[in-house]
């Protein structure tokens, strides 16, 4: 049975969107701080933890697109709106003592790592938090499906989304008052009920190598360290169910 209090490596997917507080735009300081303080706190309970932010508070391909620009033009600058997004993180978790690298899977040698698994393998055994940037490195793809990856390629025992609700539900709580709530879902009921918590294809890359997905909300201060606690409330997505 999956335990999330056994687990000794995983991966924490934010979203853009989560570094951005009540702001249109970019990201909130005090956010980001909290962000950090919890990372740093389940680091410091022993879990290796890696990152993925995604971009969306910057800068999105399909929006780039939507306003005349060829996709894949405007996927590159989302994924370099997410190398922003790694830097602001690696910073405020340096600034509290937590040493962090940041591999991008577009190089970028004056900035941070490129991406090489073994290395960020050996980078978690040593207690760094890797922050993951640039997604897949590949247009037409998201972060979801970069957390994914990564977290099967350096051998995550979860994936952890953060949400801004606690967990999976069957339509937007914010908009339906009747959404029923999941406490657990298998990958093929994510896919067969079109539930969108992440794309297809990072459930799919989930469901082929049997990572446990966690979705769970992120406000909250310690959200992240309570989850990691089996604490609180979230939706698990694996084969189990
Ligand atoms: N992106 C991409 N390939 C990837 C990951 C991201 O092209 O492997 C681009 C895409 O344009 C996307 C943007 O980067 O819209 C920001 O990522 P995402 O939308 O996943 O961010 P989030 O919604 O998590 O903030």
């Amino acid at each position: 049975m999956f335990v999330l209090s056994a687990c000794r490596r995983v991966m924490l997917k934010l979203s853009g969107e989560g570094l951005m507080g009540d702001r249109e735009y970019g990201m909130d300081r005090a956010v980001i701080e909290a962000i950090a303080r919890d990372v740093r706190s389940v680091v410091q309970g022993g879990v290796q933890v890696c990152l993925v932010i995604g971009g969306g508070n910057i800068f999105r391909g399909v929006s780039g697109a939507a306003q005349g620009m060829d996709r894949a033009s405007a996927d590159y600058m989302g994924m370099l709106a997410t190398v922003m997004n790694a830097l602001a993180v690696q910073n405020a978790l340096e600034q509290m003592g937590v040493d962090t690298r940041v591999q991008s899977a577009i190089p970028m040698s004056a900035v941070c790592e490129p991406y090489i698994r073994r290395k960020a393998v050996r980078h978690m055994e040593k207690g760094r938090v890797v922050i993951f940037a640039a997604g897949t490195g590949n247009p037409f793809f998201t972060t979801d499906t970069g957390a994914a990856l990564r977290a099967v390629e350096v051998n995550c025992d979860a994936l952890l989304k953060a949400t801004q609700v606690d967990g999976v539900y069957s339509a937007d709580p914010r908009k339906d008052c009747n959404a029923k709530r999941y406490e657990t879902l298998s990958y093929t009921e994510v896919l067969t009920k079109d539930l969108r918590v992440m794309d297809a294809s990072a459930i799919a890359l989930a469901r082929e190598n049997r990572l446990p997905v966690v979705v769970f909300n992120m406000h909250g201060n310690g959200a992240f360290a309570a989850v990691m606690r089996g604490e609180g409330r979230y939706t698990v997505i694996s084969e189990e169910n």
